[in-house]
């Protein structure tokens, strides 16, 4: 049975259409789902039992159960859910002054194979729908009694390798009618599907985003991101530039510094090279080792040299704050993982 959730406002007056409701009817199902926050057709009291018992025929609700939650220290919470196929993933909430920023997962697994990611290694599944990508928000919501402000798609998987499933969910997220987090709110983050960034561009859609950049060398970047064979340094600055010219936005590039790999000043003044002149910020990770993973995390010295030199040359660079990394709730540290793990 259809997953109610897995429908943008448009398709689910479609599919109202179809069994012969009234559109308006599912503008009314929407707001129950994403404002007042039903996990039931019954508590929508405002519409007859017949069409709450039609509704029940044709479509299910998915609310996630939460298989596991733990807290770090610095307050971030990693939930590990359920998805009702034996399939299991993971979300991360992190506190931040101007609110509550949710890490999200866009694929059970991930096949791009990044050397330094602990997502790599595991079997990938399944991409997620988007009522799965949206629940994600709605079951930490539900568990915490918050309000997320913040979506970032950096969780589990490559969102440009289930584009369409994530553009949809941003609708959802997106509408007034939905969960109404703006699009200046949402990021999405890639390791570079360069005809994906083209895509982007038309959906006119403000949100953000990242580009997983991490080296400025073909060599060096194929070595830590096989993605980079496919699609090389220059065809992905190429699309960055016609996505900023198409959108006029600004592109984050994540950059994770491992030590003596490509945290030195060279790497840095390659990287003056290849971000001159455009529309971007540079946000430096310190990079997690992983179990069994061959890059090592930068010194703090290192890091400071490489963003007061990036800042030097006009880039805007900042470090990113490590948050959760006690719950292995850090960039690059999440995994499909299920309870006997
Ligand atoms: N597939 C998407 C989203 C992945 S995670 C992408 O590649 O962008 C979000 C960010 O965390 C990416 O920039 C990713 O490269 C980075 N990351 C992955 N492993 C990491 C690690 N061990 N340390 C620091 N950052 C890491």
């Amino acid at each position: 049975m259809k997953n109610i959730k897995d429908f943008s406002l448009e398709k689910l007056k479609e599919e109202f259409l179809l069994l012969g409701e009234k559109p308006y009817r599912a503008e009314q199902v929407f707001e129950w789902l994403y404002q007042k926050k039903a996990t039931s057709f019954e508590e929508m009291t405002n519409l007859s039992l017949d069409l709450r018992e039609n509704l029940k025929k044709h479509f299910a609700m998915h609310n996630f159960n939460i298989l596991r939650k733990q807290e770090s220290k610095d307050g971030t919470k990693k939930f590990l859910f359920d998805l009702l196929d034996g399939c299991a993933i993971e979300t991360v909430l992190m506190e931040y002054h101007h609110g509550k920023t949710l890490c999200v997962s866009s694929q059970v697994g991930c096949k791009m194979g990044c050397k330094f990611c602990a997502s790599t290694g595991i079997k990938f599944d399944r991409n997620l729908t988007s009522g799965e990508i949206v629940e994600q928000i709605l079951a930490v919501e539900r568990e915490e009694n918050c309000t997320i402000s913040n979506v970032v798609f950096m969780g589990i998987g490559e969102p440009f390798d289930n584009y369409d499933n994530v553009i949809n969910a941003i609708r959802i997220l997106n509408h007034p009618k939905g969960l109404n987090i703006g699009a200046r709110h949402i990021s999405i983050s890639t390791s570079g599907i360069v005809p994906r960034i083209y895509d982007l561009a038309k959906e006119n859609i403000p949100c953000t985003l990242s580009i997983s950049l991490h080296a400025t060398t073909n060599e060096k970047r194929s070595q830590m991101m096989p993605i980079n064979k496919k699609y090389p340094i220059e065809e992905l600055m190429k699309a960055c530039k016609e996505y900023i010219k198409i959108t006029n936005k600004r592109i984050s590039f994540e950059y994770a510094l491992a030590k003596e790999n490509n945290d030195n000043l060279e790497d840095a003044k390659e990287l003056v090279k290849l971000l001159r002149g455009m529309l971007a910020h540079v946000n430096l990770i310190p990079i997690n080792k992983i179990e069994n993973g061959v890059y090592v995390k930068s010194t703090n010295e290192n890091i400071l040299k490489f963003r007061d030199y990036l800042n030097s040359k006009g880039i805007v660079a900042t470090v990113r704050r490590e948050l959760g990394s006690d719950i292995d709730a850090a960039c690059g540290q999440l995994r499909r993982k299920n309870l006997n793990t």
